[in-house]
Protein backbone atom coordinates (compact mmCIF):
# COMPACT_ATOMS: atom_id res chain seq x y z
CA UNK A 1 0.00 0.00 0.00
CA UNK A 2 1.14 3.41 -0.92
CA UNK A 3 1.98 5.45 2.70
CA UNK A 4 0.91 8.36 0.87
CA UNK A 5 -2.16 7.64 1.14
CA UNK A 6 -2.09 6.99 4.94
CA UNK A 7 -2.39 10.54 6.20
CA UNK A 8 -5.21 12.03 4.63
CA UNK A 9 -7.46 9.00 6.05
CA UNK A 10 -5.92 9.65 9.53
CA UNK A 11 -7.34 13.31 9.04
CA UNK A 12 -10.96 13.39 10.87
CA UNK A 13 -11.40 16.78 10.84
CA UNK A 14 -14.41 16.91 8.88
CA UNK A 15 -17.90 15.88 10.06
CA UNK A 16 -17.39 12.69 6.97
CA UNK A 17 -14.46 10.36 8.62
CA UNK A 18 -12.72 8.33 6.16
CA UNK A 19 -12.17 4.92 8.29
CA UNK A 20 -9.82 2.39 7.69
CA UNK A 21 -7.55 -0.22 9.23
CA UNK A 22 -4.06 -1.52 7.58
CA UNK A 23 -3.65 -5.27 8.47
CA UNK A 24 -1.06 -7.74 6.73
CA UNK A 25 -1.41 -11.71 6.49
CA UNK A 26 1.76 -13.64 7.04
CA UNK A 27 2.48 -17.24 5.70
CA UNK A 28 5.01 -18.92 4.65
CA UNK A 29 5.16 -19.89 0.98
CA UNK A 30 5.94 -23.41 -0.38
CA UNK A 31 9.58 -22.70 -1.45
CA UNK A 32 10.22 -21.57 2.39
CA UNK A 33 9.87 -18.31 2.40
CA UNK A 34 7.95 -15.89 4.69
CA UNK A 35 5.72 -13.41 2.88
CA UNK A 36 3.27 -10.59 3.65
CA UNK A 37 0.20 -9.63 1.73
CA UNK A 38 -1.43 -6.45 2.49
CA UNK A 39 -5.28 -5.97 3.59
CA UNK A 40 -7.67 -3.03 4.62
CA UNK A 41 -10.65 -2.54 5.68
CA UNK A 42 -12.83 0.41 5.11
CA UNK A 43 -15.78 1.80 6.78
CA UNK A 44 -18.03 3.20 4.30
CA UNK A 45 -18.69 6.97 5.92
CA UNK A 46 -22.13 6.76 5.40
CA UNK A 47 -23.27 3.39 6.32
CA UNK A 48 -20.32 2.35 8.19
CA UNK A 49 -20.94 -0.84 6.29
CA UNK A 50 -16.95 -2.52 5.55
CA UNK A 51 -14.93 -3.52 2.47
CA UNK A 52 -11.94 -5.08 2.18
CA UNK A 53 -9.12 -4.63 -0.21
CA UNK A 54 -6.78 -7.31 -0.69
CA UNK A 55 -3.57 -8.21 -2.58
CA UNK A 56 -4.15 -10.93 -4.86
CA UNK A 57 -7.93 -10.98 -5.35
CA UNK A 58 -8.12 -11.54 -9.29
CA UNK A 59 -11.40 -10.09 -11.24
CA UNK A 60 -11.08 -11.89 -15.04
CA UNK A 61 -10.67 -9.93 -18.12
CA UNK A 62 -12.24 -9.49 -21.26
CA UNK A 63 -11.54 -12.76 -23.94
CA UNK A 64 -12.73 -11.47 -27.53
CA UNK A 65 -13.44 -15.29 -28.68
CA UNK A 66 -15.82 -16.03 -25.27
CA UNK A 67 -18.42 -12.81 -26.82
CA UNK A 68 -18.43 -14.19 -30.39
CA UNK A 69 -21.62 -15.80 -29.73
CA UNK A 70 -22.68 -13.11 -27.45
CA UNK A 71 -22.53 -10.87 -30.87
CA UNK A 72 -24.35 -12.56 -33.69
CA UNK A 73 -27.74 -11.49 -34.52
CA UNK A 74 -30.10 -13.72 -32.60
CA UNK A 75 -33.61 -14.12 -34.21
CA UNK A 76 -35.00 -15.39 -30.43
CA UNK A 77 -33.94 -11.70 -28.68
CA UNK A 78 -37.00 -10.05 -27.76
CA UNK A 79 -35.56 -6.44 -28.09
CA UNK A 80 -34.39 -6.68 -31.97
CA UNK A 81 -36.41 -4.85 -34.35
CA UNK A 82 -38.37 -7.47 -35.51
CA UNK A 83 -39.50 -8.71 -32.41
CA UNK A 84 -39.95 -5.75 -29.82
CA UNK A 85 -43.69 -4.46 -30.94
CA UNK A 86 -45.04 -8.29 -31.32
CA UNK A 87 -43.59 -9.30 -27.99
CA UNK A 88 -42.86 -6.93 -25.51
CA UNK A 89 -46.23 -5.84 -22.87
CA UNK A 90 -47.54 -2.83 -22.95
CA UNK A 91 -48.24 0.30 -19.97
CA UNK A 92 -52.33 0.19 -19.26
CA UNK A 93 -53.69 3.42 -21.19
CA UNK A 94 -53.72 5.57 -18.08
CA UNK A 95 -49.76 5.86 -17.69
CA UNK A 96 -49.37 5.60 -21.31
CA UNK A 97 -51.73 5.76 -24.62
CA UNK A 98 -49.92 3.76 -26.58
CA UNK A 99 -48.76 1.92 -24.44
CA UNK A 100 -44.63 1.84 -24.90
CA UNK A 101 -42.46 5.13 -24.75
CA UNK A 102 -39.63 6.08 -27.21
CA UNK A 103 -37.29 8.40 -27.24
CA UNK A 104 -34.02 8.81 -29.76
CA UNK A 105 -33.28 4.98 -30.13
CA UNK A 106 -34.69 4.07 -26.74
CA UNK A 107 -37.85 1.98 -25.98
CA UNK A 108 -39.82 1.64 -23.19
CA UNK A 109 -41.98 -1.00 -21.99
CA UNK A 110 -43.13 -2.90 -19.13
CA UNK A 111 -40.95 -5.63 -17.52
CA UNK A 112 -42.36 -9.13 -17.74
CA UNK A 113 -40.01 -9.71 -14.24
CA UNK A 114 -42.30 -7.41 -11.66
CA UNK A 115 -38.77 -6.37 -9.59
CA UNK A 116 -40.85 -3.47 -8.46
CA UNK A 117 -44.55 -2.50 -8.88
CA UNK A 118 -43.70 -0.40 -12.01
CA UNK A 119 -40.79 -2.27 -13.25
CA UNK A 120 -39.90 -1.41 -16.80
CA UNK A 121 -37.10 -2.01 -19.13
CA UNK A 122 -35.49 0.66 -21.32
CA UNK A 123 -33.55 -0.75 -24.42
CA UNK A 124 -31.25 1.17 -25.59
CA UNK A 125 -31.05 0.87 -29.28
CA UNK A 126 -32.07 -1.46 -32.66
CA UNK A 127 -28.46 -2.95 -32.04
CA UNK A 128 -28.39 -6.54 -30.71
CA UNK A 129 -24.70 -5.70 -29.76
CA UNK A 130 -23.13 -2.40 -28.76
CA UNK A 131 -19.71 -2.55 -27.14
CA UNK A 132 -18.85 -0.40 -23.98
CA UNK A 133 -17.94 2.16 -26.43
CA UNK A 134 -21.18 2.75 -28.36
CA UNK A 135 -23.11 3.53 -24.95
CA UNK A 136 -22.85 6.82 -26.32
CA UNK A 137 -23.66 10.11 -24.32
CA UNK A 138 -26.60 10.21 -26.62
CA UNK A 139 -27.84 6.60 -25.90
CA UNK A 140 -27.15 7.21 -22.70
CA UNK A 141 -28.82 10.44 -22.40
CA UNK A 142 -32.56 9.42 -24.84
CA UNK A 143 -32.93 5.85 -22.22
CA UNK A 144 -32.59 8.32 -19.04
CA UNK A 145 -34.88 10.77 -20.44
CA UNK A 146 -37.51 8.43 -21.39
CA UNK A 147 -36.55 6.72 -18.17
CA UNK A 148 -37.63 10.01 -15.99
CA UNK A 149 -40.80 10.65 -18.46
CA UNK A 150 -41.90 6.98 -17.42
CA UNK A 151 -41.16 7.85 -13.78
CA UNK A 152 -43.31 11.33 -14.02
CA UNK A 153 -46.64 9.71 -15.65
CA UNK A 154 -46.34 6.75 -12.89
CA UNK A 155 -45.83 9.21 -10.06
CA UNK A 156 -49.19 11.41 -11.45
CA UNK A 157 -51.07 7.92 -11.81
CA UNK A 158 -50.08 6.41 -8.31
CA UNK A 159 -49.03 8.99 -6.08
CA UNK A 160 -48.02 6.50 -3.57
CA UNK A 161 -44.99 5.37 -5.49
CA UNK A 162 -42.18 7.13 -3.81
CA UNK A 163 -38.89 5.01 -4.44
CA UNK A 164 -37.53 4.88 -7.79
CA UNK A 165 -33.86 3.95 -9.73
CA UNK A 166 -32.68 3.59 -12.88
CA UNK A 167 -30.34 0.61 -12.87
CA UNK A 168 -28.27 -1.72 -15.66
CA UNK A 169 -27.46 -5.34 -15.73
CA UNK A 170 -25.18 -5.63 -18.84
CA UNK A 171 -23.64 -9.08 -19.86
CA UNK A 172 -24.74 -12.80 -18.09
CA UNK A 173 -22.09 -11.87 -15.14
CA UNK A 174 -23.72 -8.58 -14.28
CA UNK A 175 -27.15 -10.80 -13.95
CA UNK A 176 -28.26 -9.35 -17.42
CA UNK A 177 -30.59 -12.04 -18.72
CA UNK A 178 -30.42 -10.65 -22.79
CA UNK A 179 -27.03 -9.62 -24.59
CA UNK A 180 -29.21 -6.70 -26.23
CA UNK A 181 -28.49 -3.45 -24.37
CA UNK A 182 -31.22 -2.63 -21.79
CA UNK A 183 -31.70 -1.03 -18.58
CA UNK A 184 -34.04 -1.74 -15.74
CA UNK A 185 -36.49 1.02 -14.20
CA UNK A 186 -37.68 0.27 -10.74
CA UNK A 187 -40.61 2.28 -9.08
CA UNK A 188 -42.04 0.63 -6.03
CA UNK A 189 -43.51 1.98 -2.64
CA UNK A 190 -40.69 0.33 -0.97
CA UNK A 191 -37.07 1.22 -1.12
CA UNK A 192 -34.28 -1.57 -1.68
CA UNK A 193 -32.70 -2.43 1.22
CA UNK A 194 -29.77 -0.13 0.62
CA UNK A 195 -31.67 3.31 -0.56
CA UNK A 196 -33.60 2.68 2.68
CA UNK A 197 -30.25 2.78 4.76
CA UNK A 198 -29.19 5.45 2.78
CA UNK A 199 -31.78 7.36 3.32
CA UNK A 200 -32.18 6.80 7.33
CA UNK A 201 -28.46 7.56 7.48
CA UNK A 202 -28.16 10.93 5.64
CA UNK A 203 -31.39 12.04 7.16
CA UNK A 204 -29.66 11.55 10.43
CA UNK A 205 -26.50 13.36 8.95
CA UNK A 206 -28.58 16.41 7.51
CA UNK A 207 -30.63 16.74 10.99
CA UNK A 208 -27.27 16.88 13.11
CA UNK A 209 -25.31 18.81 10.43
CA UNK A 210 -28.08 20.76 8.70
CA UNK A 211 -26.27 20.31 5.45
CA UNK A 212 -26.69 17.29 3.06
CA UNK A 213 -24.14 14.18 3.45
CA UNK A 214 -23.92 14.28 -0.46
CA UNK A 215 -23.10 18.31 -0.82
CA UNK A 216 -20.40 17.72 1.68
CA UNK A 217 -18.98 14.55 0.75
CA UNK A 218 -18.62 16.13 -2.84
CA UNK A 219 -16.59 19.18 -1.47
CA UNK A 220 -14.91 16.73 0.85
CA UNK A 221 -13.34 14.22 -2.08
CA UNK A 222 -12.86 17.65 -4.11
CA UNK A 223 -10.57 19.11 -1.55
CA UNK A 224 -8.75 16.16 -0.90
CA UNK A 225 -8.09 15.13 -4.58
CA UNK A 226 -7.37 11.31 -3.60
CA UNK A 227 -10.68 9.87 -5.37
CA UNK A 228 -11.58 12.58 -7.44
CA UNK A 229 -12.15 12.37 -10.70
CA UNK A 230 -13.98 15.43 -12.42
CA UNK A 231 -16.78 17.91 -12.23
CA UNK A 232 -18.50 17.97 -15.35
CA UNK A 233 -21.77 20.40 -15.30
CA UNK A 234 -24.08 19.84 -12.50
CA UNK A 235 -22.69 15.75 -11.31
CA UNK A 236 -19.03 15.16 -9.98
CA UNK A 237 -17.10 11.93 -10.24
CA UNK A 238 -15.21 10.07 -7.72
CA UNK A 239 -14.60 6.15 -6.47
CA UNK A 240 -15.66 5.10 -3.87
CA UNK A 241 -13.45 5.10 -0.31
CA UNK A 242 -15.10 1.49 0.66
CA UNK A 243 -16.55 0.17 -2.34
CA UNK A 244 -19.18 -2.34 -3.08
CA UNK A 245 -17.39 -3.22 -5.94
CA UNK A 246 -14.72 -3.53 -8.28
CA UNK A 247 -13.80 -0.66 -10.23
CA UNK A 248 -16.10 1.42 -8.11
CA UNK A 249 -17.17 4.79 -9.25
CA UNK A 250 -20.03 6.94 -8.28
CA UNK A 251 -21.30 10.24 -8.57
CA UNK A 252 -23.23 12.86 -7.17
CA UNK A 253 -25.92 15.34 -8.77
CA UNK A 254 -25.30 18.70 -6.86
CA UNK A 255 -29.48 20.14 -5.26
CA UNK A 256 -31.06 17.05 -7.34
CA UNK A 257 -32.54 15.70 -5.08
CA UNK A 258 -34.62 12.72 -6.83
CA UNK A 259 -34.87 11.93 -10.36
CA UNK A 260 -37.79 13.69 -11.36
CA UNK A 261 -35.82 16.99 -10.27
CA UNK A 262 -32.93 16.16 -12.87
CA UNK A 263 -33.21 18.73 -15.77
CA UNK A 264 -32.27 18.10 -19.48
CA UNK A 265 -28.36 19.59 -18.47
CA UNK A 266 -28.08 17.01 -15.39
CA UNK A 267 -29.41 14.25 -18.15
CA UNK A 268 -26.32 15.29 -20.31
CA UNK A 269 -24.15 15.75 -17.81
CA UNK A 270 -24.51 12.18 -16.03
CA UNK A 271 -25.11 10.65 -20.05
CA UNK A 272 -21.69 11.90 -20.57
CA UNK A 273 -19.96 10.65 -17.57
CA UNK A 274 -21.65 7.06 -17.99
CA UNK A 275 -20.17 6.88 -21.40
CA UNK A 276 -16.84 7.93 -20.61
CA UNK A 277 -16.51 5.52 -17.96
CA UNK A 278 -17.88 2.85 -19.83
CA UNK A 279 -15.34 3.26 -22.76
CA UNK A 280 -12.54 3.47 -19.85
CA UNK A 281 -13.89 0.32 -18.35
CA UNK A 282 -13.62 -1.08 -21.84
CA UNK A 283 -10.19 -0.17 -22.13
CA UNK A 284 -8.76 -1.92 -19.07
CA UNK A 285 -10.05 -5.02 -20.33
CA UNK A 286 -13.75 -5.40 -18.88
CA UNK A 287 -17.08 -5.69 -20.52
CA UNK A 288 -19.49 -7.06 -17.95
CA UNK A 289 -21.21 -3.93 -15.39
CA UNK A 290 -23.65 -3.05 -13.03
CA UNK A 291 -25.53 0.42 -13.08
CA UNK A 292 -27.47 1.99 -10.14
CA UNK A 293 -28.36 5.38 -9.83
CA UNK A 294 -30.69 6.29 -7.15
CA UNK A 295 -33.00 8.62 -6.32
CA UNK A 296 -34.63 10.12 -3.01
CA UNK A 297 -38.13 10.11 -2.17
CA UNK A 298 -40.51 11.62 -4.82
CA UNK A 299 -42.72 13.47 -2.26
CA UNK A 300 -39.75 14.22 0.91
CA UNK A 301 -37.07 16.11 1.14
CA UNK A 302 -34.42 14.70 3.31
CA UNK A 303 -30.99 15.95 2.48
CA UNK A 304 -30.85 13.09 -0.53
CA UNK A 305 -28.78 13.82 -3.62
CA UNK A 306 -29.02 11.96 -6.80
CA UNK A 307 -26.15 9.63 -6.98
CA UNK A 308 -24.73 6.97 -9.20
CA UNK A 309 -22.78 4.29 -8.53
CA UNK A 310 -21.07 1.63 -11.32
CA UNK A 311 -18.66 -1.38 -11.23
CA UNK A 312 -17.82 -4.07 -13.85
CA UNK A 313 -17.91 -7.75 -13.02
CA UNK A 314 -16.06 -10.43 -13.94
CA UNK A 315 -15.31 -10.20 -17.95
CA UNK A 316 -17.62 -13.45 -20.34
CA UNK A 317 -16.04 -16.05 -20.24
CA UNK A 318 -17.08 -20.02 -20.96
CA UNK A 319 -16.34 -20.97 -17.74
CA UNK A 320 -15.90 -17.86 -15.14
CA UNK A 321 -15.09 -17.41 -11.47
CA UNK A 322 -18.28 -15.01 -10.46
CA UNK A 323 -16.86 -12.01 -8.61
CA UNK A 324 -19.90 -12.30 -5.93
CA UNK A 325 -18.71 -14.47 -3.45
CA UNK A 326 -19.71 -15.24 0.61
CA UNK A 327 -18.41 -12.24 1.15
CA UNK A 328 -20.75 -10.50 -0.83
CA UNK A 329 -23.97 -12.54 -1.07
CA UNK A 330 -23.91 -14.02 2.54
CA UNK A 331 -21.83 -10.90 4.27
CA UNK A 332 -23.01 -8.20 2.60
CA UNK A 333 -18.79 -7.15 2.31
CA UNK A 334 -17.26 -6.48 -1.00
CA UNK A 335 -13.45 -8.08 -1.68
CA UNK A 336 -11.91 -6.12 -4.59
CA UNK A 337 -8.15 -5.81 -5.77
CA UNK A 338 -7.21 -2.30 -6.17
CA UNK A 339 -7.15 1.19 -3.71
CA UNK A 340 -9.73 3.40 -5.02
CA UNK A 341 -7.33 6.08 -5.09
CA UNK A 342 -5.35 4.31 -7.92
CA UNK A 343 -8.18 3.72 -9.66
CA UNK A 344 -9.19 7.55 -9.57
CA UNK A 345 -5.66 8.03 -10.67
CA UNK A 346 -5.59 5.53 -13.64
CA UNK A 347 -9.52 7.22 -14.41
CA UNK A 348 -8.84 10.48 -14.14
CA UNK A 349 -5.79 10.43 -17.10
CA UNK A 350 -7.85 8.49 -19.09
CA UNK A 351 -11.04 11.40 -18.75
CA UNK A 352 -8.35 14.11 -19.12
CA UNK A 353 -8.16 12.48 -22.97
CA UNK A 354 -11.69 12.05 -24.10
ZN1 LIG B 1 -31.49 -8.25 -29.87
Amino acid sequence: MDPAFAINRKDESSAIVFRADLLAARFVLPDGSQTTKALEVRFDPLLSTSSRIAEGVVLSKADEQALAPLQASNSNCPFCPDSIARVTPKFLPPIHENGRLQQGESVLFPNLVPYSQYAAVVVFSPRHWLPLNEFTPQRVFDSLSVAVDYIRRVHSFDPRIQHCSYNINYLYPSGGSLPHPHAQVFLDPHPTTLMRLQAEASFRYWTAQGRSYWEDLAKVEEARAERFVARTGSTMWITAFAPIGFNEVRAIVSNRENLLDLTEDDLNALSLGISRVLRWYESIGYNSFNLALYSGPLNISSGWRVHLSMITRTAVLPYYRSDAMHMERLHWEAAVDRLPEKIAADLRAYWATL
